[in-house]
């Protein structure tokens, strides 16, 4: 496969307000499809430093993101009952009911965050339709997400600021690097 080049400065940045109206648009967009679909849902977010969220390396990675969920329905049989990409100012999203039990399948996206190359910058949150919750890593005995760039726990180092934004991109590219060279 021939390397492409990654960037994450090639984008608009946002300020703090539009992040936190990102965030109840997400709330209001899982809620929607979940009165709509009512099925558990899959909610897809990125893990993106800094004010720029989308930049051609973010949609790279949302596109991954999308393509190893789709394999993982695949594999596991579960179909996919209704789909919604978001490309906003924001950030890439997506919303996916489907048809799995939300236990099961809270156990496919950890495995795909956990082991996937990329894994580790996607959110992939299972909220249930039950209790329109989002099931947590803890309950299923998973520790809690490493730091892109040490051995800390991501809060620990997040709350800390510990590293530059500069330092968590060069992580971020490695893995990138990394995933293509496979
Ligand atoms: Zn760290």
């Amino acid at each position: 496969m021939e390397k492409m080049l990654i960037k994450f400065d090639d984008g608009t940045p946002i300020n703090l307000e539009q992040m936190l109206l990102a965030k109840e648009k997400r709330v209001e967009n899982q809620k929607q499809a979940m009165i709509c679909y009512k099925h558990p849902i899959i909610s897809l977010s990125l893990v993106i430093p800094g004010a720029i969220k989308n930049s051609s390396g973010a949609r790279y990675l949302f596109d991954e993101a999308i393509k190893a969920l789709q394999h993982c329905f695949l594999q596991n049989d579960i179909t996919i009952i209704n789909e919604d990409h978001y490309h906003y100012i924001t950030g890439s999203e997506a919303i996916i009911a489907v048809k799995c039990s939300a236990k099961t399948l809270k156990k496919y996206c950890m495995d795909i965050e956990n082991n996937h190359p990329l894994g580790r910058l996607w959110d992939i949150d299972v909220i249930d339709i039950v209790t329109q919750q989002s099931l947590s890593r803890s309950q299923f005995d998973n520790q809690p997400r490493q730091c892109l760039v040490c051995h800390e726990a991501a809060k620990v180092c997040g709350r800390a600021k510990r590293h530059s934004i500069n330092e968590i991109f060069i992580a971020i590219e490695k893995k990138i690097e990394k995933f293509q060279q496979i």
